[in-house]
């Protein structure tokens, strides 16, 4: 079966990520590539539209980033984006150049309802700017359809040829009404029907995994993460006993984790697999014995973490594949998507096991973005609060026990957590937040409890909101809420006297207190 695809050509912007986002939010399977692809290898793909991203160069430099002018008349509709855009007009013959006024931030701009891009959007309406060159005449065949006060070309379009030129970004959520042009980009111009759902995704992956793997041995290492979980069942959906999930607990998992995961993949659960869970926990807490650098806890977690898997995976004996988590996000940011600088170099904690005997990795993930993923995961029934899981660091709770890490302590976080979550969920806000949880701080104060003299440790609640994990700010939760909690983990977490509430944002903080 051959899937509508939309190409985006990475020039180097921040926001390449949202365009593909934009474009599979309205139902169409999306690429990014990288500018300096072949026009051959572009055609090859059979896209049904291109589109130019951003990018921090001035197209009229010598050596800045550019494209072969043969795609512009490939047939193919081509939708230029800020750089594209003012790249778009340089090829074909139109005048960039610095602009006396840059525009920064949200710009109102007019434009011409008639214009196909901008079918049913108002004819007033705010956008986000983010550049200093401008268009000062489009190239010949196109039609000036959007200006603001300081831009005479804030879109230009040549019908005949389906291209389009715009110097806002349509991407961005503050372009109010960015997510119809992409529509109407990819639905009316491109004509793409939008029939890329999850349940065919499902569907293809499995079969594709099936005829992969034949009858050949693969090896998963589960997290309880989204994205492992939803990988493994994948898998599991494709080639059952075949398929091994090895669990390390590192016993710094969430309260009850270690058993959800369980109850899913093990024996009792659903899925015909063969399930390891591997009682790790003494190993972790001997190793960070006496460890408070919080880089130094990170690479002890990491490290033990692939001796374990190492270690159950030798008892197996030779594999052919060995399953990865991997999503798209992951691909991008390993600079292997497109343009963008590597990020990191993969994302599981500590890397590839070196001493695990497979012959390759499967990553069935790995065209997916995160809410895909998720609903992948519903669609193949897990459970809900598997699949809506907020993100958890590979290190688990090592990281929110500030200082060293003891079994106690584990316990106290864990509990203090699961009230936390619990009323936050309670109150209805655990749709509001994207990220919350507790840590266990390392200052212990003087409290009083029943008229005696306590000295116990202090927990941190935190609560954030993001859309997209990069930047964050704390969330302002009711006070109720707030106190409600503080009086459960006091009261029904031991030596716990105190609660404090983080109000950072990120920057300056991060999410994860180390
Ligand atoms: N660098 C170009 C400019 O300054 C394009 C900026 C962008 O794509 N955001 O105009």
């Amino acid at each position: 079966m051959k899937r509508e695809t939309v190409v985006v050509l990475d020039f180097g912007g921040q926001y390449n990520q949202l365009i593909a986002r934009r474009v599979r939010e309205c139902g169409v399977y999306c690429e990014i590539h990288s500018y300096r692809t072949e026009p051959e290898k572009i055609k090859a793909l059979q896209p049904k539209g291109i589109i130019l991203t951003g990018g921090p160069n001035s197209c009229y430099d010598p050596g800045a980033p550019s494209c072969d002018p043969a795609l512009f008349s490939l047939g193919i509709p081509v939708l230029g984006i800020c750089y594209g855009a003012q790249l778009m007009m340089n090829l074909l013959g139109g005048t960039v150049e610095r602009a006396c006024m840059r525009e920064y931030g949200r710009i109102e701009i007019a434009v011409d309802t008639e214009c196909e891009l901008f079918a049913g959007v108002s004819p007033r309406t705010v956008c986000w700017m983010s550049h200093n060159d401008y268009i000062r005449t489009p190239a010949p065949g196109f039609q000036i359809c959007a200006v603001s006060s300081h831009c005479p070309v804030a879109a230009a379009e040549d019908s005949e040829r389906r291209l389009y030129a715009v110097q806002f970004h349509p991407e961005v959520l503050h372009t109010a009404e960015g997510s119809r042009m992409i529509a109407n980009f990819v639905l009316r111009i491109c004509g793409c029907a939008g029939d890329w759902k999850m349940d065919a995704f499902a569907r293809e992956a499995i079969a594709q995994i099936r005829e992969k793997v034949g009858s050949g041995k693969a090896l998963c290492a589960l997290s309880g993460g989204v994205d492992s979980s939803v990988a493994a069942v994948l898998m599991a959906r494709a080639i059952g006993t075949q398929l091994t999930c090895v669990f390390v607990d590192h016993g710094l998992l969430r309260k009850d984790e270690g058993d959800d995961v369980e109850a899913v993949f093990g024996p009792a659960g659903e899925y015909d697999l063969n399930f390891i869970r591997v009682d790790a926990k003494d190993r972790f807490y001997e190793k960070l014995r006496g460890v408070t650098d919080p880089e130094k806890k990170r690479r002890i977690i990491g490290e033990e973490f692939i001796r374990v898997f190492e270690e159950e995976a030798k008892k197996i004996g030779a594999v052919d594949y060995l399953v990865q988590g991997t999503i798209y996000p992951d691909v991008v940011e390993s600079g292997m998507g497109g343009e963008s600088a590597v990020i990191k170099s993969h994302h599981n904690v500590g890397g590839l096991p070196a001493n695990v005997d497979f012959r390759e990795i499967i990553e069935p993930l790995r065209t997916l973005f995160k809410d895909e993923v998720r609903a992948v995961g519903m669609e193949l029934g897990l459970p809900r609060h598997l699949v809506m899981r907020q993100p958890f660091p590979g290190p688990g709770l090592g990281v929110r026990i500030l200082g060293e890490v003891t079994p106690e302590k584990v316990h106290m976080v864990q509990e203090a957590d699961a009230i936390w979550r619990e009323e936050i969920a309670r109150a209805g806000w655990d749709e509001k937040v994207n990220q919350y949880f507790a840590a266990l701080t390392d200052i212990r104060t003087v409290g009083v409890m029943g008229d005696e003299r306590t000295y116990d440790y202090a927990i941190a609640l935190r609560a954030v909101t993001t859309s997209d994990f990069m930047t964050a700010e704390s969330a302002q939760i009711p006070w109720e809420i707030l106190q409600k909690a503080t009086s459960r983990i006091v009261n029904e977490v031991p030596h716990i006297n105190r609660v404090f509430y983080d109000c950072t944002g990120k920057p300056p903080a991060t999410v994860e207190l180390e």
